[in-house]
């Protein structure tokens, strides 16, 4: 067992990244040049194309894309520097000082820049059908066709206006006061006064007594505060109504799978897919009491640890644990990965100040990405670094699309990361013999598996739940919310775990619903879509890497949809979304084999 209390050296102390790639440091006065030739050139490109993009021919068009293009990878180039330069010491005012200017002096240039995609937009169809069949815009064809895909939902340029504006003091306004009470509510435990987030950690405690209260507590405080939640969630509900009638989406969730790029019907064969198999849920947590020793498993339950036997890993075992599982899959993924720490694209130090948590910050194509996080030799922290080192391969395959089309929409984000640690996590489940350690790293795995898949679809059950009644029944009641959370909620667990009346409250702190509604599906989509790749790749590993690295490499150049039809798979097919649901599943089984084997 590693002891917390005692930081042990792992060898990452003195791990961390050279951001002179991007920039030479914070005073480098190339950085000053190039904010100002970016505000020189969007001033530029509005004098010459502002009112006049409808008229453009196709290779006009190619030629302003381009230059568009260059200065979005500039400007790219500056603010990934300053927040991957802030990330290191978020105390330290210079750095902090720089981010706003940058972030600020950015926000300027993307409101000179938006006459662009709106006018493009715009455009009647005619004059973009000859833009799109032109080669002269073939490499930016997709990206024009998903700035083609708002037209049928996009207002006239002052309705726009005025909504944009509105929103400053509307919906935006309202999710600032969520976020900021939300920041400010404590809650009362043993004396102590505590913000939510420290609350909530104690329901991973050991101490059954302990996470009773800390569930209690955040009980009371949300009840404390139900009155304002009530009303902020029927405001932002009812925004939505608005918004989604007046832009012609014919569904709550319409919007949403628009800008993730996939049809009404992918997503609900997702939703139908997944909540067909809410009985591997029940399963697992039937086996997690049983584990636990206890007669019935309460809410507060869910994230009681299980006895597990850690090990240390040092840097040197992490990177060649990460690297090797990669290299047995395909080597150019392993290649890739080791440019991370050969170049010093990685930073994995904890130092004060610097940021926690892990990313992998794509920058841009004509640099490439870093890796940050936080190593501390546990299990966890191998897979962080299979996960983000997976982020940073498929960042970099995928480069060569350009700036523009680059990015995944947030379905596919996961798709290297998630697979990436599959391959790990299989890696050392094959090299340790040690049942109870064994059974330590799977539950730890299906626990995870689960928040990004089961969790996130009964959370999209709820907000359809509420978006609908919003529009059907008016105004909802606190009582109301609390109903529709505890069914959607109870469906998923079954008899498994005890949902209390208490827990019916639990919905009016996530920040999703508030911030981003719909944005829930997402995560298990990225993490489904993974896993039914990787079954695909166990059944007939012939010419898979090879398809997945192109794959990886059209980053955001066409539909997830199309991206993926090379790897014989098809998103509109619930029996796809089985096949990674077969994966967790047979994980559960496995935890349940180890559990006998170590006698439970
Ligand atoms: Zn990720």
């Amino acid at each position: 067992m590693i002891d917390p209390s005692t930081p042990q050296l792992t060898g990452a102390e003195e791990v961390t990244w050279d951001l002179a790639d991007l920039y030479a440091g914070m005073d480098d006065p190339q950085l000053n040049m190039d904010l100002d030739a970016c505000d020189a050139e969007a001033d530029a490109l509005g004098e010459t194309h502002r009112g006049r993009i409808a008229g453009l021919t196709a290779s006009a068009l190619a030629a302003l894309i381009a230059r568009y293009e260059a200065l979005a990878e500039r400007a790219g180039k500056i603010g990934a520097f300053a927040s991957l330069n802030w990330t290191q010491d978020t105390q330290d005012a210079a750095r902090g000082a720089l981010m706003q200017r940058v972030t600020e002096r950015g926000s300027r240039l993307s409101q000179k820049l938006v006459f662009l995609d709106l006018e493009l937009a715009a455009a009647p169809d005619e004059a973009a059908a000859a833009w799109l069949a032109d080669p002269a815009i073939a490499r930016w064809h997709h990206w024009l066709e998903v700035v083609r895909m708002y037209r049928p939902h996009l207002l006239s340029e002052p309705e726009e206006k005025i909504l944009t504006e509105k929103a400053v003091t509307g919906r935006n306004a309202w999710d600032r006061f969520f976020d900021e009470t939300q920041g400010a509510a404590r809650f009362d435990l043993d004396g102590e006064k505590l913000t939510r987030d420290q609350v909530l950690n104690r329901l991973y405690s050991p101490d059954r007594a302990l996470r009773q209260r800390a569930a209690a507590s955040v009980t009371a405080g949300l009840r404390e505060a139900q009155r304002t939640n009530t009303y902020i969630f029927n405001t932002i509900l009812a925004d939505k109504a608005s918004d989604d009638r007046l832009r012609n989406y014919p569904t709550w969730i319409s919007a949403r799978n628009l800008a993730n790029e996939v049809d009404d019907r992918t997503v609900a064969a997702l939703i139908a897919a997944v909540t067909a198999r809410y009985a591997i849920v029940a399963r697992y947590y039937r086996l997690k009491r049983r584990l636990l020793g206890l007669d019935e498993l309460l809410e507060y339950d869910r994230y009681a640890p299980l006895p597990a036997a850690d090990r240390l890993y040092t840097w040197d075992e992490a990177r060649d644990t990460v690297l090797n599982a990669y290299a047995r899959f395909a080597p150019r993924m392993a290649e890739i990965a080791g440019w991370f720490f050969d170049r010093r694209w990685i930073d994995a130090a904890v130092k004060p100040g610097k940021m926690g948590g892990a990313f992998s910050a794509g920058t841009v194509p004509s640099v490439h990405p870093y890796v940050l996080m936080n190593y501390e030799g546990r299990p966890r922290d191998v897979m962080t670094l299979a996960h983000e080192l997976g982020h940073g391969v498929h960042q970099k395959l995928s480069g060569v699309q350009g700036m523009l089309q680059a990015h995944t929409p947030l379905t596919t984000a996961e798709t290297a990361s998630v697979f990436g640690e599959m391959l790990v996590f299989q890696d050392l489940m094959a090299r340790e013999t040690d049942p109870a350690v064994r059974l330590g790293m799977l539950t730890g795995k299906i626990e995870d598996s689960f928040a990004t898949a089961f969790r996130q679809i009964s959370m999209n059950r709820f907000e359809h739940a509420i978006h609908t009644a919003r529009r059907d029944e008016g105004e909802l009641a606190t009582e109301r919310f609390n109903e529709l959370w505890l069914e959607t909620q109870r469906a998923m667990f079954g008899d498994s775990v005890t949902l209390t009346e208490d827990y019916g409250l639990w919905w009016s702190y996530i920040p999703h619903f508030i911030g981003t509604p719909g944005y829930v599906y997402a995560y298990a989509f990225g993490e489904l879509l993974v896993l039914a790749l990787y079954a695909r790749y166990q059944a007939n590993s012939a010419g898979f890497a090879d398809a997945y690295i192109a794959m990886l490499t059209r980053g955001g150049a066409d539909w997830p949809h199309e991206i993926v039809k090379p790897l014989g798979v098809d998103l509109t097919d619930p029996a796809f979304w089985a096949n990674g649901l077969d994966i967790l599943e047979g994980l559960v089984a496995e935890a349940e084999t180890l559990a006998a084997a170590t006698g439970h």
